[in-house]
Protein backbone atom coordinates (compact mmCIF):
# COMPACT_ATOMS: atom_id res chain seq x y z
CA UNK A 1 0.00 0.00 0.00
CA UNK A 2 1.19 2.99 -1.20
CA UNK A 3 1.76 6.11 1.40
CA UNK A 4 -1.02 8.52 2.10
CA UNK A 5 -0.27 12.43 0.81
CA UNK A 6 0.96 14.32 3.74
CA UNK A 7 -1.99 17.05 3.42
CA UNK A 8 -4.45 13.32 3.50
CA UNK A 9 -2.47 12.04 6.42
CA UNK A 10 -2.69 15.46 8.53
CA UNK A 11 -6.31 15.39 8.58
CA UNK A 12 -6.24 11.76 9.55
CA UNK A 13 -4.51 12.27 12.60
CA UNK A 14 -2.56 14.36 14.97
CA UNK A 15 1.33 14.53 13.56
CA UNK A 16 4.55 14.88 15.17
CA UNK A 17 7.20 16.45 13.65
CA UNK A 18 10.84 16.02 14.70
CA UNK A 19 12.81 18.04 17.10
CA UNK A 20 16.48 19.59 16.85
CA UNK A 21 19.39 18.17 14.62
CA UNK A 22 21.67 20.57 15.41
CA UNK A 23 21.49 20.41 19.03
CA UNK A 24 22.02 16.37 18.62
CA UNK A 25 24.91 17.00 16.51
CA UNK A 26 26.99 18.88 18.49
CA UNK A 27 26.02 16.77 21.23
CA UNK A 28 28.09 14.37 18.53
CA UNK A 29 31.07 16.51 19.03
CA UNK A 30 29.93 18.71 15.80
CA UNK A 31 31.71 22.42 16.43
CA UNK A 32 30.40 25.25 16.03
CA UNK A 33 31.95 26.40 12.94
CA UNK A 34 31.75 23.18 11.03
CA UNK A 35 29.47 22.39 8.16
CA UNK A 36 26.71 20.67 9.29
CA UNK A 37 25.65 19.73 5.89
CA UNK A 38 29.03 18.09 5.46
CA UNK A 39 28.34 15.29 8.48
CA UNK A 40 25.83 13.62 5.21
CA UNK A 41 29.16 12.88 3.52
CA UNK A 42 31.62 12.09 6.35
CA UNK A 43 29.44 10.82 9.11
CA UNK A 44 25.91 9.85 7.72
CA UNK A 45 25.60 7.00 10.10
CA UNK A 46 25.22 9.52 13.25
CA UNK A 47 22.65 11.59 11.01
CA UNK A 48 20.50 8.93 10.64
CA UNK A 49 21.31 7.89 13.99
CA UNK A 50 19.48 10.66 14.73
CA UNK A 51 16.82 10.72 12.24
CA UNK A 52 16.06 7.14 13.97
CA UNK A 53 16.06 7.91 17.14
CA UNK A 54 13.43 10.83 16.51
CA UNK A 55 11.36 8.07 14.59
CA UNK A 56 11.71 5.59 17.58
CA UNK A 57 10.43 8.68 19.77
CA UNK A 58 7.12 8.62 17.54
CA UNK A 59 7.97 11.38 15.38
CA UNK A 60 6.05 10.77 11.64
CA UNK A 61 7.38 13.77 10.27
CA UNK A 62 11.74 13.37 9.74
CA UNK A 63 13.34 16.55 8.72
CA UNK A 64 16.51 16.57 6.31
CA UNK A 65 19.70 17.26 7.60
CA UNK A 66 20.48 20.24 5.27
CA UNK A 67 19.47 23.66 6.86
CA UNK A 68 22.52 25.06 5.59
CA UNK A 69 22.58 23.45 2.49
CA UNK A 70 21.70 26.35 -0.03
CA UNK A 71 24.67 26.86 -2.55
CA UNK A 72 25.03 31.10 -0.67
CA UNK A 73 25.37 28.91 2.66
CA UNK A 74 27.71 26.20 1.45
CA UNK A 75 29.68 28.83 -0.19
CA UNK A 76 31.04 30.41 3.65
CA UNK A 77 32.76 27.38 4.15
CA UNK A 78 34.32 27.23 0.48
CA UNK A 79 31.65 23.98 -0.27
CA UNK A 80 29.55 25.11 -2.30
CA UNK A 81 30.45 22.48 -5.06
CA UNK A 82 28.23 19.64 -3.27
CA UNK A 83 25.39 21.72 -3.06
CA UNK A 84 23.37 19.03 -5.45
CA UNK A 85 24.68 15.89 -4.04
CA UNK A 86 24.75 17.06 -0.14
CA UNK A 87 21.24 17.45 -0.35
CA UNK A 88 20.01 14.41 -2.48
CA UNK A 89 22.42 12.44 0.18
CA UNK A 90 20.62 14.13 3.57
CA UNK A 91 17.50 13.11 1.53
CA UNK A 92 18.48 9.45 1.27
CA UNK A 93 19.67 9.17 4.60
CA UNK A 94 16.34 10.74 6.16
CA UNK A 95 14.75 8.35 3.81
CA UNK A 96 16.27 5.48 4.98
CA UNK A 97 15.52 6.25 8.75
CA UNK A 98 12.14 7.03 8.05
CA UNK A 99 10.32 3.96 6.77
CA UNK A 100 7.26 3.45 4.91
CA UNK A 101 5.34 5.44 7.65
CA UNK A 102 6.96 8.83 8.14
CA UNK A 103 7.30 11.70 5.37
CA UNK A 104 10.76 13.05 5.20
CA UNK A 105 10.29 16.73 4.74
CA UNK A 106 13.22 18.20 2.62
CA UNK A 107 14.89 21.37 4.75
CA UNK A 108 15.90 24.50 3.36
CA UNK A 109 16.62 27.27 5.70
CA UNK A 110 17.48 31.12 5.11
CA UNK A 111 19.72 31.80 2.04
CA UNK A 112 22.14 33.80 4.74
CA UNK A 113 21.73 37.20 3.32
CA UNK A 114 18.96 40.13 2.49
CA UNK A 115 16.86 40.65 -0.72
CA UNK A 116 17.08 43.93 -2.20
CA UNK A 117 16.82 46.73 -1.43
CA UNK A 118 18.45 45.88 1.92
CA UNK A 119 20.82 43.11 0.06
CA UNK A 120 21.89 42.70 -2.93
CA UNK A 121 20.61 39.59 -4.32
CA UNK A 122 16.83 39.88 -6.43
CA UNK A 123 13.69 37.58 -6.20
CA UNK A 124 14.82 36.17 -8.92
CA UNK A 125 18.27 35.33 -8.18
CA UNK A 126 16.68 33.72 -4.52
CA UNK A 127 14.68 31.83 -6.50
CA UNK A 128 16.99 30.15 -8.40
CA UNK A 129 19.19 29.29 -5.34
CA UNK A 130 16.52 27.30 -3.91
CA UNK A 131 15.28 25.60 -6.63
CA UNK A 132 18.90 24.13 -6.97
CA UNK A 133 18.51 22.71 -3.27
CA UNK A 134 15.07 22.06 -3.47
CA UNK A 135 15.35 19.41 -6.61
CA UNK A 136 18.01 17.76 -5.42
CA UNK A 137 15.88 17.23 -1.94
CA UNK A 138 12.93 15.77 -4.15
CA UNK A 139 15.53 13.61 -6.16
CA UNK A 140 16.84 12.35 -2.61
CA UNK A 141 13.16 10.76 -1.93
CA UNK A 142 11.49 13.86 -0.37
CA UNK A 143 7.83 13.84 0.82
CA UNK A 144 7.55 17.59 1.20
CA UNK A 145 9.45 20.75 1.29
CA UNK A 146 10.01 22.31 4.90
CA UNK A 147 11.46 26.24 4.39
CA UNK A 148 12.18 27.48 7.93
CA UNK A 149 13.69 29.87 10.23
CA UNK A 150 12.39 32.21 7.64
CA UNK A 151 11.72 36.45 8.78
CA UNK A 152 11.06 37.83 5.66
CA UNK A 153 7.95 36.75 4.20
CA UNK A 154 9.69 37.59 0.65
CA UNK A 155 12.29 35.07 0.93
CA UNK A 156 9.49 32.41 2.10
CA UNK A 157 7.65 33.30 -1.16
CA UNK A 158 11.01 32.93 -3.46
CA UNK A 159 11.12 29.55 -1.18
CA UNK A 160 7.72 28.52 -2.06
CA UNK A 161 7.68 29.07 -5.78
CA UNK A 162 10.88 27.86 -6.30
CA UNK A 163 9.16 24.82 -4.91
CA UNK A 164 6.54 24.47 -7.30
CA UNK A 165 8.24 24.61 -10.34
CA UNK A 166 10.35 22.29 -10.03
CA UNK A 167 7.91 19.77 -7.48
CA UNK A 168 4.79 18.49 -6.92
CA UNK A 169 5.64 18.19 -3.38
CA UNK A 170 3.38 20.26 -0.54
CA UNK A 171 5.16 23.06 0.75
CA UNK A 172 5.57 23.89 3.98
CA UNK A 173 6.54 27.12 5.65
CA UNK A 174 7.54 28.57 9.23
CA UNK A 175 8.53 32.00 10.17
CA UNK A 176 10.16 33.10 13.44
CA UNK A 177 8.67 35.54 15.57
CA UNK A 178 10.18 37.46 18.66
CA UNK A 179 7.80 39.35 21.32
CA UNK A 180 7.37 42.83 20.66
CA UNK A 181 5.22 45.56 22.80
CA UNK A 182 2.85 45.23 19.14
CA UNK A 183 3.07 41.32 19.79
CA UNK A 184 5.21 39.13 17.83
CA UNK A 185 6.72 39.78 14.69
CA UNK A 186 9.49 38.56 12.84
CA UNK A 187 12.91 39.67 12.56
CA UNK A 188 12.00 41.79 9.48
CA UNK A 189 9.01 43.45 11.66
CA UNK A 190 6.37 40.85 9.92
CA UNK A 191 3.11 40.35 12.01
CA UNK A 192 2.01 36.31 12.63
CA UNK A 193 -1.40 37.28 10.62
CA UNK A 194 0.55 39.31 7.83
CA UNK A 195 3.11 36.06 7.54
CA UNK A 196 0.47 33.47 7.35
CA UNK A 197 -1.49 35.31 4.46
CA UNK A 198 1.19 35.73 2.31
CA UNK A 199 2.96 32.35 1.99
CA UNK A 200 -0.38 30.56 2.31
CA UNK A 201 -1.15 32.93 -0.81
CA UNK A 202 2.33 31.83 -2.17
CA UNK A 203 0.84 28.52 -1.87
CA UNK A 204 2.31 26.82 0.99
CA UNK A 205 -0.06 23.85 2.01
CA UNK A 206 1.00 24.19 5.74
CA UNK A 207 2.12 27.27 7.69
CA UNK A 208 3.58 28.21 11.10
CA UNK A 209 6.50 28.87 12.94
CA UNK A 210 9.65 26.82 13.97
CA UNK A 211 12.62 28.06 16.81
CA UNK A 212 12.16 31.66 18.45
CA UNK A 213 13.51 34.28 20.15
CA UNK A 214 13.74 34.19 24.17
CA UNK A 215 9.98 33.04 23.81
CA UNK A 216 8.65 30.69 26.84
CA UNK A 217 6.48 28.41 27.07
CA UNK A 218 3.42 30.53 27.27
CA UNK A 219 4.38 32.64 24.82
CA UNK A 220 4.20 29.51 22.23
CA UNK A 221 1.02 28.88 23.47
CA UNK A 222 -0.25 32.76 23.21
CA UNK A 223 1.53 32.49 19.68
CA UNK A 224 -0.27 29.20 18.56
CA UNK A 225 -3.46 30.90 19.45
CA UNK A 226 -2.55 34.02 16.88
CA UNK A 227 -1.55 31.22 14.20
CA UNK A 228 -4.48 29.30 14.69
CA UNK A 229 -6.86 32.72 14.10
CA UNK A 230 -4.54 33.81 11.33
CA UNK A 231 -4.59 29.99 9.34
CA UNK A 232 -8.80 30.51 9.69
CA UNK A 233 -8.94 26.31 9.27
CA UNK A 234 -5.83 25.49 7.26
CA UNK A 235 -3.38 23.19 8.37
CA UNK A 236 -0.21 24.73 10.58
CA UNK A 237 2.38 23.45 12.26
CA UNK A 238 4.62 24.63 15.84
CA UNK A 239 8.22 23.71 16.37
CA UNK A 240 8.93 25.28 20.00
CA UNK A 241 12.08 25.60 21.11
CA UNK A 242 12.77 23.48 24.86
CA UNK A 243 11.41 27.14 26.77
CA UNK A 244 13.48 30.34 26.42
CA UNK A 245 17.32 30.10 26.54
CA UNK A 246 19.39 30.24 29.69
CA UNK A 247 22.64 31.22 30.20
CA UNK A 248 24.46 29.07 32.40
CA UNK A 249 28.23 29.12 33.35
CA UNK A 250 28.68 30.82 29.39
CA UNK A 251 27.08 28.53 27.68
CA UNK A 252 23.34 28.54 26.41
CA UNK A 253 20.40 26.06 28.11
CA UNK A 254 17.22 24.94 27.48
CA UNK A 255 15.52 23.67 30.34
CA UNK A 256 11.88 23.20 29.34
CA UNK A 257 11.37 18.95 30.20
CA UNK A 258 9.70 16.85 28.13
CA UNK A 259 6.35 16.65 30.62
CA UNK A 260 6.02 20.25 30.15
CA UNK A 261 6.83 20.08 26.21
CA UNK A 262 3.85 17.30 26.42
CA UNK A 263 1.61 19.51 28.16
CA UNK A 264 2.04 22.79 25.81
CA UNK A 265 1.74 20.53 22.72
CA UNK A 266 -1.65 19.13 24.16
CA UNK A 267 -2.72 22.78 24.58
CA UNK A 268 -1.69 23.70 21.02
CA UNK A 269 -3.69 20.53 19.61
CA UNK A 270 -6.66 22.03 21.47
CA UNK A 271 -6.12 25.73 20.07
CA UNK A 272 -6.10 23.86 17.06
CA UNK A 273 -2.55 23.25 15.84
CA UNK A 274 -2.47 20.34 13.29
CA UNK A 275 1.34 19.60 13.57
CA UNK A 276 3.51 19.81 16.32
CA UNK A 277 7.55 19.36 16.74
CA UNK A 278 10.38 21.04 18.40
CA UNK A 279 13.32 22.99 17.50
CA UNK A 280 16.25 24.21 19.72
CA UNK A 281 17.23 22.19 22.80
CA UNK A 282 14.50 19.77 21.84
CA UNK A 283 15.76 16.28 21.85
CA UNK A 284 14.24 12.67 21.37
CA UNK A 285 13.21 12.43 25.19
CA UNK A 286 11.32 15.55 24.74
CA UNK A 287 9.40 14.50 20.92
CA UNK A 288 8.68 11.13 23.06
CA UNK A 289 6.58 12.80 25.34
CA UNK A 290 4.55 15.36 22.76
CA UNK A 291 3.83 12.27 20.70
CA UNK A 292 2.35 10.29 23.59
CA UNK A 293 0.18 13.64 24.39
ZN1 LIG B 1 15.51 26.65 16.91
Amino acid sequence: MSKPSLAEACLLTPLTCDGAMGTQLIQRGMTVDECGMAWNANRPDDIKAVHQAYRDAGCRLITTNSFGGTRTMLARHGLEGNTTAWNTLAARIAAEAAGPDAWVLGDVGPFGDFLEPMGDTTPEELEDIFREQIAALAAGGADAILVETMSDPEEVAAGVRAALSVTSLPVIATFTYQKTPSGFRTMMGTTVADAMRSAYDAGAAIVGSNCGTDLSLDDYLELGRRMAEAADGRPTILQPNAGAPQLIDGSIHYRATPEEMAALARQLRAEGITIVGGCCGTSPAHLAAIARA
